[in-house]
């Protein structure tokens, strides 16, 4: 499906225009209007998916397939140092447009970002860690 409204469906199906890395029958990979670095790209799935929660488990092997391969040609065409993959899910995340999107991420060594694509660290009690990971341990993948 596609969403009317949502400029990454637009952008993906090409009608509108965009500076296209590649393209296949399932995704379009664009240059980042507003790039955090020489080459940030995004992977975009031509059909409409908000985010990780929605994309098909298809999708997500293939999506990660091809970032694989787009980060060793990008990392060969442009000479990086380095290589970030971002994918933001919810506002609270940094999300900004709602259809699912991979950020490829070259960087070069002093490229100005090295203290932004990063967390500050919690102190957590052993007692705190000791929750959270009874929480989240899991026998079998849902
Ligand atoms: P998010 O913050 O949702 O993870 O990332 C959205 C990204 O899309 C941002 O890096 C932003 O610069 C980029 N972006 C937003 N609108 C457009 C657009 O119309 N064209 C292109 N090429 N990139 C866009
Ligand atoms: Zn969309």
């Amino acid at each position: 499906m596609k969403e009317s409204t949502c400029i990454f469906c637009k952008i993906a199906a090409g009608e509108i225009p965009s500076k296209t890395i590649y393209e296949d029958e399932n995704f379009r990979v664009i240059l980042d209007i507003s790039p955090a670095t020489k080459g940030h790209a995004l992977i975009l799935p031509k059909e409409h998916y908000a985010n990780l929660y929605e994309l098909p488990d298809e999708m997500a092997g293939k999506v990660m397939l091809l970032a694989k391969r787009l980060a060793a040609h990008m990392t060969e065409a442009l000479g990086c140092d380095g290589f970030n993959l971002v994918q933001n899910n919810g506002e609270v995340a940094g999300q900004t447009v709602f259809h699912f999107h991979l950020h490829l991420i070259p960087r070069y060594q002093g490229d100005g970002n090295e203290d932004k694509i990063c967390w500050n660290h919690l102190e957590l009690s052993q007692e705190e860690l000791d929750k959270i990971h009874q929480l989240l341990i899991l026998t079998k993948l849902p």
